[in-house]
């Protein structure tokens, strides 16, 4: 099956079992400050879950495009190098507003995965949360899931909350065993190792209390059902593979990029690292600039920025300088069909993409050529402790604007040690120096000026931080 006829029959499934089919929301949360981006299906029905918005509805299925860059859900660091974790992703849910609850999920998401898809049910494994016998009751029911699968886990995997107060609950997650030549190989690999080999299909939450500022948590009066699968791991899977990377939701993009560097994936580990990154990225990058997010110095602007200048830089590592616009062209072309809004973006994106890329690609071969220097001279002392220290990083990013997630990237790479916290308190000791060196400065007395200004009863505009002419009075 591919990506687009599961995601179809996902959808389709959950309609017949009298869900409605509700297109995704924005990356951009719509009246939600607090968080980044939207990380997963429920982000668009919080409010209903909360019984401060009502549907025509109770219960709803959509496929939602879903970014894990920053705030609590951050994948960043993951995408190239576990075989699971994209930036953006696509998440199948299926849920219930105060309807019906664990017996229906459990049941559902079991005859989805095994009846539908045709999951082996001997490779399938649940866990529930320590302390619900509930869920662990309901699983012992399933007469297809074989004896001894059903494994009791922790708050941190298996409980949710949607804040500090509100909603929450415990959650039951299916995972796939791949084997012992997935993954870590130990022998003591078991469910739980961090690991590719148990992976990570679907999180049932079961949303059954409401916790207070104090922490006491009461029963919902109706409690409720949200879900999220990753389609790609499901993809991989049933195609066979066991990296995400390797279903045909990727394939074309990485085919396209292996052939504009002349190379073949799957012939060295490290290009292999760079062609995933930059697919994940122009995907996450085409994505979001669809949403109206632009590169910029702060926010969601600057998580957009360091996705698409980690793509550039993962380009660099294949010889190619100018191929990012074209990537990010290509997955419009393979997503548009069920994600139409995405037509609507095509020149912006080409030019949102090609001019960040221009711009970045300037300092970054300054930058790599300074950083290959220094790592070059650092081995050369043959001192095993010796690492790129924090003042270096920080020089080269006031030079050069180069980003330290560029610098870890290749430190790991090059297997070499880099002083973060170094770089942390250089980064503190410019912003002391520039907050002292802003006493006295022409803006200072720009701002006393507009004080002394206002004092005499005089209104003053802003023009601009040129100079003292910055200020005109207004009779
Ligand atoms: P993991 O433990 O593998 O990081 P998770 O527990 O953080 O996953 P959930 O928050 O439970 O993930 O999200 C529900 C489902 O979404 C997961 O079971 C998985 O199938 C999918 N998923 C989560 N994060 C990613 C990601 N970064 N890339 C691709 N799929 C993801
Ligand atoms: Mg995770
Ligand atoms: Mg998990
Ligand atoms: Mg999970």
């Amino acid at each position: 099956m591919t990506g687009n006829e599961i995601r179809q029959s996902f959808l389709e499934f959950f309609e017949s079992k009298g869900h409605t089919r509700v297109p995704a929301s924005s990356l951009v949360p719509h009246d939600d400050p607090t968080l980044l981006f939207t990380n997963s299906g429920m982000v668009q029905f919080k409010k209903v879950f909360m019984g401060e918005e009502s549907r025509p509805y109770v219960r709803a299925t959509s496929a939602q495009s879903s970014v894990r860059a920053g705030g609590k859900h951050n994948d960043l660091e993951n995408v190239g190098y576990t075989a699971r974790h994209h930036t953006f992703f696509e998440m199948l849910g299926n849920f219930s507003f105060g309807d019906y609850f664990k017996k229906e999920a459990i049941a559902y998401a079991w005859e989805f995965l095994t009846g539908t898809l045709r999951f082996d049910p001997q490779k399938l494994w649940v866990t529930v949360y320590t302390d619900d016998d509930e869920a662990y009751a309901l699983w012992e029911q399933v007469e297809t899931l074989p004896k001894g699968r059903i494994v009791r886990m922790g708050e941190e995997d298996n409980f949710w909350a949607m804040g500090d107060t509100g909603p929450c609950g415990p959650c039951s997650e299916i995972y796939i065993d791949q084997g012992i030549d997935v993954g870590c190989g130990r022998a003591e690999c078991a469910l739980g190792c961090d690991c590719d080999r148990f992976l990570e299909l679907w999180n049932l939450v079961f949303m059954q209390f409401y916790r207070d500022e104090h922490g006491v948590m009461t029963p919902l009066p109706k409690p409720s059902i949200d879900t999220g699968m990753g389609l790609e791991r499901v993809a991989a899977v049933l195609q066979g593979k066991t990296n995400n990377y390797d279903c045909d939701l990727f394939t074309p993009i990485i085919d396209y990029v292996a052939e504009l560097a002349g190379k073949q994936y799957h012939t060295s580990s490290a290009d292999d690292v760079s062609m995933r990154v930059i697919a994940d990225h122009a995907r996450a990058t085409t994505f979001l600039v669809a949403d109206g997010v632009l590169p910029s110095n702060e926010g969601r602007g600057y998580v957009l920025r360091r996705i698409m200048r980690r793509a550039v830089r993962y380009g660099r590592a294949l010889g190619l300088t100018s191929f990012f616009p074209g990537v990010c062209a290509l997955v419009t072309e393979e997503m548009h069909g069920a994600y139409p809004h995405l037509n609507k973006t095509r020149q912006l994106l080409d030019k949102v993409v090609s001019n960040e890329e221009q711009r970045f690609g300037e300092t970054l071969d300054h930058g790599l050529n300074r950083l290959d220097q220094e790592i070059r001279r650092l081995k050369k002392e043959e001192d095993s402790s010796a690492a790129i220290s924090g003042d270096f990083i920080f020089k080269l990013y006031d030079t050069y604007g180069f980003p330290v997630d560029i610098v870890r990237d290749i430190a790991i790479e090059r297997e070499i040690a880099f002083d973060e916290p170094g770089f942390v308190d250089a980064m503190e000791q410019q912003r002391e120096q520039s907050r002292k060196s802003w006493k006295g400065s022409d803006v200072e007395h720009l701002e006393a000026g507009i004080i002394e200004l206002g004092r005499q009863g005089k209104k003053a505009e802003f023009i601009g931080y040129g100079s003292m002419q910055g200020v005109s009075t207004v009779e």
